[in-house]
């Protein structure tokens, strides 16, 4: 099996990792009932997605 040759320092490491960054969500507002929502997802509050009712009302998170 592949294998390292020798083990990467610290500091390489933790270079690698600056390009590691956790993604901002775009987030909207639900035309039906105003919360904020994740852009692409069902209102989680009223169930409404592109100003139409998809879903009964579901609280997941
Ligand atoms: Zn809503």
């Amino acid at each position: 099996m592949a294998h390292p040759k020798s083990r990467l320092s610290k500091q390489r490491r933790d270079k690698r990792r600056t390009h590691y960054k956790a993604e901002v969500p775009t987030l909207a507002t639900c035309s039906n009932c105003g919360a904020t929502v994740e852009y692409h997802t069902i209102c989680p509050e009223c169930g409404f997605y592109r100003g139409k009712q998809v879903m009964e009302k579901q609280k997941v998170a």
